[in-house]
């Protein structure tokens, strides 16, 4: 995953700048113990510090270092190759990233529902691609949490305001949701979305069009669920492809979630990547 070393950088130079943030405002801090690309460098609950495996001990299964240690190892990603986006005045619609390179990507939409405290720790340990698309409210809501797995290297993306299904509304009635959640998002983390997945996948022409208004330049649906731990394919392959698009919530099982995702795409001999190096 070398298109990440840069990414993760980053994340480094803006997990001190938060740092710095936090000391200076009233708001929530982050807690955060030490940067090191080989230990956990972050933490939702300062009173539960995980501590490195002893070489002589293994993890205790569904501890955080037992998570990391199930991670399966992984090709090198191949650096991406960006799909060309044509200027159509309407959002690219996709169930599956048109590329042959050798890559697979994990999506983790709402927020709203549950944020298992380790997942941080367990994207930024195993160095885990993750795309969130987040509805506005939670994402506000429970801004530090996400910050958290923002700064571990995911991207936050855009799921409407309510999370109503879009098809069929109003352009103006579907342009309110994704343009203000874009632009809470865009507040709240500093970048504002290129990415739109309507609710429950439900959309139609009116929302390609309202999403490319907004600022999204593709649409995504998804080709493989993943919930409790289980991979569920909805495509004749029943494997994953290069390009596919796996689809988690944010759900109490996010953990098992990912590394039966992370499972999946290893199996099919491919490397887990970040959508938005391929979406430019
Ligand atoms: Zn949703």
């Amino acid at each position: 995953m070398s298109a990440t070393s840069a990414r993760r950088i980053l994340a480094v130079v803006t997990l001190l700048a938060l740092l710095v943030l936090s000391a200076c405002t009233a708001g929530p801090a982050l807690h955060v113990r030490r940067i090191a690309t080989d230990q956990p460098a972050l933490s939702a609950s300062p009173t539960a510090p995980s501590t490195p495996p002893s070489p002589t001990t293994k993890p205790a299964p569904g501890s955080l270092d037992w998570y990391v240690s199930q991670v399966p190892t992984f090709p090198e990603a191949p650096p991406p190759q960006p799909v060309p986006l044509p200027a159509t005045g309407v959002a690219q619609f996709w169930h599956r990233l048109p590329t042959d390179q050798k890559v697979a990507f994990i999506t983790i939409d709402d927020g709203g529902l549950a944020r298992p405290p380790e997942v941080a720790d367990f994207i930024w340990r195993a160095h885990i691609p993750v795309t969130m698309f987040l509805n506005s409210p939670a994402a506000e809501e429970h801004d530090v949490y996400f910050r958290q797995i923002v700064v571990a290297g995911g991207v936050v993306e855009n799921h409407t305001i309510t999370h109503t299904s879009l098809a069929g509304r109003s352009y103006d009635r579907q342009r309110h949701e994704i343009c203000g959640a874009a632009d809470k998002l865009e507040a709240l983390f500093g970048k504002r979305p290129t990415l739109f997945r309507p609710p429950f996948g439900e959309h139609d022409a009116t929302t390609l069009r309202a999403a490319h208004d907004c600022g999204a330049k593709a649409v995504f649906h998804w080709t493989e669920t993943v919930h409790e731990g289980k991979v569920r394919y909805q495509t004749p392959e029943k494997v994953v492809q290069p390009g596919d698009v796996l689809l988690m919530h944010f759900r109490p099982a996010l953990m098992d979630d990912l590394l039966a995702a992370l499972k999946a795409i290893h199996r099919a001999g491919l490397t887990p990547a970040l959508l938005e190096d391929y979406v430019r």
